[in-house]
């Protein structure tokens, strides 16, 4: 059977900076992950995927290591810290989004509040 040889390779955003998230089933998770993307549809920063490294993506692992990466965890059970703890991936820029005293469970998912995490990551986390 023929392969598909960019199944082997995550094929989303690459280059020099890079957001990705835990995009968890919680609020705070769902924040993350619409940070996230507008920060990519802003041109801010390319989006790749965290799950690439929980499956040990080599190529993905090798790219985040090499690049300006900011990693976006919705809360203190640090899941994205913790796969890339894991994976050996050091120096990258954090947010955890129960550090800017939102609360897991009790966060509303508006434009006003991914607005307010969006505008702290631009000004903290820019670059
Ligand atoms: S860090 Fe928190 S919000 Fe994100 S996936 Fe883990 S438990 Fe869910």
């Amino acid at each position: 059977m023929k392969t598909n040889e960019n199944s082997k390779s995550c094929l989303c955003g690459n280059g020099e900076y890079v957001v990705i998230t835990c995009s968890g089933a919680c609020d705070l998770g769902q924040i993350s992950d619409l940070v996230a993307r507008k920060l990519r549809d802003n041109k801010i920063r390319k989006m790749n995927c965290l799950a690439a490294v929980a499956a040990d993506v080599k190529p993905t692992i090798e790219m985040f290591k090499e690049a300006n990466l900011l990693l976006i965890d919705g809360c203190a059970v640090d899941c994205g810290k913790k796969i890339l703890d894991k994976a050996g991936i050091e120096n990258y820029k954090y947010l955890r989004i129960t550090d800017l005293g939102y609360v897991k469970g009790q966060t509303p998912v508006t434009d006003e509040v991914i607005t307010t995490v969006y505008d702290k990551v631009t000004i903290d986390y820019y670059r």
